[in-house]
């Protein structure tokens, strides 16, 4: 089960992957980085130890060989030099003898006398040059490491050559030092593979839990489009059974007696109720999707307050509630939707009206500044505590109380006002003191430049 989990794991959370493969990739490439370094560096160390040999052998011409006539002298003098210098594996001085050299002074005192042939002393002899090679393996000398070997000529004061200088310089110290930083970046590559391995062992959860994330949003994807699909569907029905409730109220089916029209005007009343919540759950679904559609136009806002405000004489009045109005005529003209505008309008004072048991509820315009507009909705309801406040536009979220027991609703209306007011814009706020009433406003933009781009971009997505 684990095992078919983290294949399955595997498989689909690409960025899980990913981040791993950027962790082991860090180490990766700071080892690969060491040993470009350490190779350059080796390099460079060869090189200069190439001289350094040459160098070597060229002070030896000039400073020794000059002064030394006979070969006694000079094998104490390259005894001398092998003391003082333990990276020197072989020196040979060598004095031609036909086609081959005879050594003359060396470390090992056994060569001495003996004839040698080589081509790289050949070359260096008549070309009178300097022949340095990098030989590797086992050398002469016994051990396994690499040497430069250097052939070179030795001349006597008048510059003629005299004979020949055969020596071997060991890079082994430098080639320790190189393979022990190689080795400890090695150490900490393994250390970090093991400790990303054991992590990802140890977090089987992280697994587990970035397939519940993939499966939660595939589920609120689901969720979204069923409530889409379910509130177009529910809609057609809903609009059917109003149409005919209606015509049925106003006697087109005959006259009702008493109970009926009783009956059938709580019928309209759930009908409406149930419209009103398609419709929240559709507004949602939009938003969500981001498929709200915005037609920027011109607003006669004084003219649309006082329209929404006679829609709602009535239910003041049936209520006991004094509703006062206060806007101006020359309320300027601003750039919406006049749609949105009408419904977070609706949506404040719907709920100034449903949270009010006495008093008034007012309906206030207002020119803020050159830029906005604000449009207030007070009212002397319930009124809330700041934690309630603190969570009032949030989806779903209903105060739950005494003064709110029997109050239909679905804590939608707020967040959906919220959304269509930034949508716009503007900005929602709300004062509110408990038992005392609540005050809802927001701004809006008289001109929204936002809205022409808002508006374009949702066509282009259509
Ligand atoms: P609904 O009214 O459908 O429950 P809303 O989102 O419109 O949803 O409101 C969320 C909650 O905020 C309401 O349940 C109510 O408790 C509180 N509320 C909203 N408006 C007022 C108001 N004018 N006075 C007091 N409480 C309010």
């Amino acid at each position: 089960m684990a095992k078919f989990k983290n294949s399955f794991f595997l498989r689909q959370s690409y960025q899980v992957i990913y981040g791993v493969t950027l962790i082991l990739l860090i180490p990766i490439f700071i080892i690969l980085n060491t040993v470009s370094s350490v190779s350059s560096f080796q390099k460079n160390i060869d090189i200069s130890l190439q001289r350094q040999a040459l160098s070597l052998g060229q002070m030896f011409d000039s400073t020794v060989f000059r002064y030394t006539e006979n070969y006694d002298d000079l094998q104490d003098k390259v005894m001398v030099i092998k003391e003082s210098n333990s990276s020197l594996r072989n020196f040979d001085v060598l004095v031609a003898e036909g086609e081959s050299f005879k050594v003359v002074a060396s470390f090992d005192e056994s060569k001495l006398g003996k004839s040698r042939d080589d081509l790289n002393y050949v070359i260096a002899w008549h070309k009178n040059e300097a022949i340095g090679t990098l030989v590797s393996g086992v050398v002469e000398t016994g051990s396994d490491e690499r040497l430069w070997e250097i052939v070179l000529p030795l001349h006597d004061e008048s510059g003629q050559k005299q004979a020949l200088l055969s020596l071997q310089m060991s890079l082994k110290i430098m080639d320790e030092l190189a393979k022990d930083t190689l080795t400890k970046s090695y150490v900490i590559l393994s250390i970090t593979i093991l400790v990303v391995i054991l992590l990802l062992a140890l977090n089987t959860r992280l697994f587990e839990h970035a397939l519940l994330f993939k499966k939660l949003k595939e589920v609120d994807r689901m969720k979204d489009e069923f409530i889409s699909i379910a509130s177009h569907e529910l809609r057609t029905p809903i609009t059917t059974i109003k149409g005919f409730l209606s015509m049925m109220l106003e006697g087109d089916y005959g006259q009702l007696n008493k109970d009926g029209e009783k009956g059938f005007k709580i019928m309209e009343a759930s009908v409406n109720r149930l419209g009103n919540l398609v419709e929240d759950l559709l507004n949602v679904s939009r938003i969500e999707q981001n498929r709200l559609v915005v037609k920027a136009q011109p607003v006669d806002t004084a003219v649309v307050l006082n329209s929404l405000a006679d829609e709602f004489d009535l239910r003041l009045e049936q209520k006991g509630l004094k509703f006062v109005r206060q806007i101006p005529e020359d309320l300027p003209q601003i750039w919406a939707d006049e749609d949105k505008f009408r419904q977070v309008v609706i949506n404040l004072l719907g709920n100034a009206v449903k949270y009010t048991k006495k008093g008034e509820v007012e309906l206030i315009g207002k020119k803020e500044n050159e830029q906005f507009l604000t449009i207030m909705v007070k009212d002397s309801g319930i009124g809330m505590s700041a934690e309630e406040r603190a969570k009032l536009f949030e989806k779903f979220y209903r105060i739950q109380g005494e003064e709110t027991r029997g109050i239909i609703g679905t804590g939608l209306g707020l967040w959906i006002t919220k959304q269509l007011v930034e949508l716009m814009g503007g900005n929602i706020y709300v004062d509110s003191i408990k038992h005392v009433g609540s005050q809802f406003y927001f701004t809006i933009p008289i001109y929204n430049p936002q809205l022409h781009k808002l508006e374009v971009e949702t066509k282009n997505k259509k």
